[in-house]
């Protein structure tokens, strides 16, 4: 995944202090080092970049009454199940889907946490992941508008705007770290537009800018969301957000289904960058994001598996293989996928681990991960191409991994430090944890 996309056979990679020094033929390498670690037969990738998540809601995935619902419903039905949530319950929920993120490639993860019953905190959140070890992007979430003022989640679930503020600057000089490298950053991401008010989105972008920090929202998810901008503030979301000073090179969104070839400009001029969630946007009947348009665009777009109640899983391999095929769907149509126009497009197996990595570092604004190259953090991840799952996929063993089932990792290394070592996650007891999130699962659905 660098400038060249070179991909080398019987390639090695040197480490120093947790960066790439040297990445070449395993022969132009230097011959010892501290540690050597022997990858034959596997193959090597750049770690995969999440750009969306809800960590939590791995504690309500496959809850019967939001199995057949769209956004909206779905919402509707789990807001008061989450109302119920403790601080120890943001804890477990973020080690379990860490603990799937590292096993499935994923060495950086965005989270998006935006509601804090209970005494919850983002901190909770944060001490849990540094734990597991993988880099995070912990989004300050927030809701503030609750039904009572014409918002969608109940009143129980919101917060006061100057609470949310003050909470927002605490995190971000308490924990922000830009340097290069970086294992923690804060985000700032009131959580839609039906969620929370013109003010408030206003006050976090000012905030955000003040400090330096990136502004990330849901976005152009669904048609009723379109039809409550349109017809709560006059504007479609996307013009709603230009009015709201919320576009820029800082600022990403989730989901970004119903734009229009207007709105996709939008984005490429002012730098915006998209976190396409195809697994979501199935399981909810959402639709399907025009993922080519924001390629050919030059849109800055990078993949997420979203929160875990509507997928209802954390693996970004897998996430990266939808990609693929519902991008395919997209050109079939739109009549693109007929090799006999000139506009045919079809996502192939490199572009879908693009977006994964160098598209995922690019939207979260990170110049130090997404490919392997000298300079970069060494965050990459391993797969023993030596089994029944990709017998007969040899030919191509980098179209393997996205075309073929998907695997689990054999290793995985974020700065240089293993954190899954021959298929075992290193940093958690998982047996333990999956106990404990079952019993936190439990008390919740009572
Ligand atoms: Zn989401």
């Amino acid at each position: 995944m660098d400038e060249q996309r070179r991909e080398i056979p019987g390639g090695g990679l040197y480490i120093e202090n947790g960066f790439f020094s040297r990445v070449g033929r395993t022969e132009d390498l230097p011959q010892t080092a501290d540690q050597v670690i022997d990858m034959h037969s596997h193959i090597v990738l750049p770690g995969l970049v999440n750009t969306h998540h809800h960590f939590y809601q791995t504690l309500t995935r496959a809850v019967p009454a939001a199995q057949n619902a769209n956004l909206f419903n779905w919402l509707k039905t789990l807001y008061p199940i989450w109302a119920k949530m403790t601080p120890e319950d943001i804890f477990v929920s973020t080690q379990t889907a860490l603990a799937e993120l590292a096993l499935s490639g994923c060495t950086t993860a965005s989270d998006h946490l935006y509601l804090f019953p209970n005494g919850s905190r983002l901190d909770d959140e944060i001490e849990a992941a540094s734990q597991v070890g993988l880099r995070l992007h912990a989004s300050r979430g927030s809701m503030s508008l609750g039904e009572s003022q014409g918002g969608l989640p109940p009143d129980s679930v919101v917060d006061s705007e100057k609470r949310i503020l003050a909470d927002s600057a605490r995190l971000v000089e308490r924990y922000h770290d830009s340097r290069a490298g970086s294992k923690l950053q804060i985000v700032l991401a009131p959580c839609s537009p039906f969620s929370v008010s013109a003010e408030l989105m206003r006050e976090s972008a000012r905030l955000a800018r003040h400090y330096g920090v990136h502004l990330h929202t849901h976005l152009a998810e669904t048609q009723d969301e379109e039809v409550f901008c349109l017809e709560k503030f006059g504007y479609r979301p996307v013009g709603y957000m230009q009015e709201l000073e919320w576009v820029g090179q800082d600022v990403w969104y989730a989901h970004t289904v119903y734009t229009n070839a207007d709105e996709v400009n939008v984005f490429a001029r002012h730098g915006c960058g998209v976190a396409h969630c195809p697994s979501s946007n199935m399981r909810l009947a959402s639709g399907i994001a025009p993922v080519r348009e924001y390629l050919m665009r030059g849109v800055k777009v990078g993949l997420g598996v979203d929160g875990s109640a509507s997928n209802d899983g954390s693996h970004m391999l897998a996430e990266a293989r939808q990609a693929m095929l519902l991008a395919r769907l997209r050109s079939a149509l739109e009549g693109a996928s007929d090799s006999h126009t000139e506009s045919a497009w079809i996502m192939t197996a490199r572009q879908a681990l693009e977006i994964a990595t160098r598209g995922g570092a690019s939207v979260l604004g990170r110049g130090d991960i997404g490919s392997l190259e000298p300079g970069k953090c060494a965050d990459f991840v391993a797969f023993n191409l030596d089994r029944l799952d990709y017998a007969g996929a040899l030919h191509d063993p980098l179209a393997a991994l996205v075309f073929c089932n998907p695997q689990r990792v054999n290793w995985n290394f974020v700065h240089g430090q293993a954190v899954v070592k021959e298929g075992e996650l290193l940093t958690v007891d998982v047996p333990k944890l999956v106990e404990r999130h079952n019993r936190a699962s439990r008390r919740l659905l009572e």
